[in-house]
């Protein structure tokens, strides 16, 4: 079965054609600026070169279209028809409390997601949009809608309630939701193959670790808590979030410098961080480098991020009190060996102990821990894509 898997965004779309019989990835690619000047798709069918299609993608239906020609495309196609496009994965950020799982999209199920809005202003709106686009598209396809939100559904009440006034809970539906669900379930799976354990006996703390980042404490194969929260502000810092900060500088910074509710959100979200700490860059390589050269604040970004990160894996190697294995994913964790080196230094008192020269391993499945640690650490590759088509699948053929 080859399944489409759709990740769009507010001007953009991701896109990956998996032939789901061996798992291969047959093309994959990026519509870039839709609905601004300059937009272009950038598609690759596997083995040979990427191709620029430059054209004017006023919207995502435009941008869809386009790609689905690519697919077929003579030159650079990988299908004969879109008849062999058995099935359609949607990456939907926000599940609310109304999915602890993927589904099959109905009527009923689109209902659902618009209601999550509210929640996810910034996510949902372009999600549906490109479920809209594939269903005017291909309307005799499935779809299926996996949520970034739904693994951590399982997630007790005393660790997804906020200490706020509990009419904010049951009016506003305020509470952790937890996201990057589909890294940390998939990366939890692999892990359970990597250790020969089955996966409802495996205790593990992942550390998705990416532009956005958040670790996650994970029992029996099931997320008991994770440091992302209502929204993908809160837990650790990232690029350029500011993750757990003392809520009252909020206040304190709207007076002191006269911002709007808008300009503090994006001062939160934009503009704090790594990025707001060093002044210099979000991306973890740029740091690195300027602290190799000297670059003091550089440094001080670097240390505030792993130093964060070793307090959410020593509150969860608490929450777990046995675990098997902490895993390392997304762009930092999966390259940068300075980075896990600098979480890890330190916690031998919780049985953690990195090998020094296993832990070079860059963007490849590997066990990079010393014989003698007690907790095994991992670094895997997440694959969000190849979960979605996993899920897609399994719900079609039911
Ligand atoms: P992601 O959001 O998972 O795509 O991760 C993107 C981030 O990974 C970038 O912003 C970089 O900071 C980081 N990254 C990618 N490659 C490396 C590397 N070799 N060393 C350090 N950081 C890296």
């Amino acid at each position: 079965m080859n399944v489409l898997v759709i990740n769009c965004g507010s001007s953009s779309l991701k896109y990956q054609l998996i032939d789901m019989k061996n798992e291969e990835v047959l093309a994959k690619g990026l519509v870039e600026r839709i609905g601004i000047e300059g937009s272009r798709i950038k598609h690759t069918a596997t083995g040979k070169d990427q191709v620029i299609i430059e054209d004017t993608i006023q919207d995502h239906r435009r941008g869809l279209e386009l790609v689905l020609n690519a697919l077929v495309d003579k030159e650079y196609g990988v299908i004969d028809s879109l008849e062999d496009i058995e099935a359609v994965g949607h990456r939907v950020v926000h599940g609310g409390e109304e999915f602890s799982d993927s589904v099959i999209i109905d009527d009923k199920v689109m209902e659902a997601i618009e209601a999550c809005v509210e929640l996810a202003p910034l996510h949902n709106p372009p999600n549906i949009i490109g479920i809209e686009a594939c269903k005017e598209l291909m309307p005799n396809v499935p779809m299926v809608a996996v949520f970034d939100t739904a693994f951590h559904q399982t997630i007790p009440a005393e660790n997804y309630i906020y200490p706020l006034p509990y009419e904010y809970y049951e009016k506003y539906g305020i509470r952790k939701y937890g996201f990057h669900g589909t890294s940390h379930k998939y990366v939890t799976l692999k892990a359970a193959e990597m250790l020969g354990k089955s996966v409802e006996e495996l205790n593990i703390i992942t550390c998705h670790l990416g532009n956005g980042s958040s670790v996650c404490a994970i029992k029996g194969g099931k997320s008991v808590d994770t440091s992302m929260g209502f929204t993908p502000l809160e837990g650790l810092a990232m690029g350029t979030r500011c993750g757990d900060i003392d809520p009252a500088i909020i206040p304190f910074i709207m007076e002191k410098e006269n911002l709007s509710f808008q300009e503090v959100n994006n001062l939160l979200n934009k503009k704090s961080g790594v990025l707001g700490i060093s002044g210099l860059s979000s991306d973890f390589r740029d740091l690195e480098d300027a602290a190799t050269n000297g670059d003091e604040r550089a440094e001080l970004a670097l240390k505030v991020f792993c130093n964060r990160v070793k307090e959410y894996i020593g509150a969860y190697s608490a929450v777990l009190c046995n675990v098997d294995a902490l895993v390392f994913t997304a762009g930092i964790g999966e390259n940068s060996s300075t980075i896990r080196e600098k979480i890890c230094e330190g916690l031998e008192c919780i049985n953690i102990r990195l090998d020094i020269e296993l832990n070079k391993v860059r963007g490849k499945e590997a066990i990079v821990s010393s014989e003698d640690s007690q907790v095994k650490v991992l670094v895997i590759p997440t694959n969000e894509e190849l979960m979605i088509a996993r899920d897609t699948v399994n719900l079609v053929r039911k």
